[in-house]
């Protein structure tokens, strides 16, 4: 894979499988017609993953016309694994940032695969956002 394909790759990963977590939970707020500004937001942020993904795939067609269909079967095939090894999977939340590490997403942006446990991650692994050390994330009781 050619440099610039790598990054392009690993975010539709995230997006495709941030998408998927998002939309069961937005749909079934749909389908409850419940108008909270919770409801509101979980569902708009669910329409916005949702176009984030389709966009970058589209980037990565235009970057890469010749290669798109396997690249996007890769990038499926990953999103459903992924999604599989749902049980057990947690989240760890950055008290400084709040960045939220989701165990079954992992980082793909920092090569960190999906179903990554917080505990398997390098020792001097730091938030990706403030920067701040692995020790201070504490588990996300959501
Ligand atoms: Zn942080």
């Amino acid at each position: 894979m050619t440099p610039t394909l790598e990054p392009l790759v690993a975010r539709a990963i995230e997006l495709g499988l941030q998408s998927s977590l998002a939309t069961p939970r937005a749909a079934a707020l749909l389908a409850s017609k419940s108008h909270s500004p919770e409801a509101d937001a979980i569902i708009q942020e669910s329409q916005r993953l949702t176009i984030d993904y389709k966009a970058c795939l589209k980037e990565i067609e235009a970057a890469a016309p010749h290669q798109y269909t396997a690249l996007r079967n890769q990038i499926v095939d990953q999103v459903r694994k992924a999604m599989k090894k749902q049980p057990g999977m947690r989240k760890w939340r950055c008290p400084v940032c709040n960045f939220l590490f989701d165990e079954r997403i992992g980082l793909p942006r920092m090569k960190i695969p999906a179903s990554t446990s917080f505990q398997d991650l390098p020792d001097g692994w730091e938030c990706p956002e403030c920067d701040g050390s692995k020790e201070r994330f504490v588990l996300d009781r959501d």
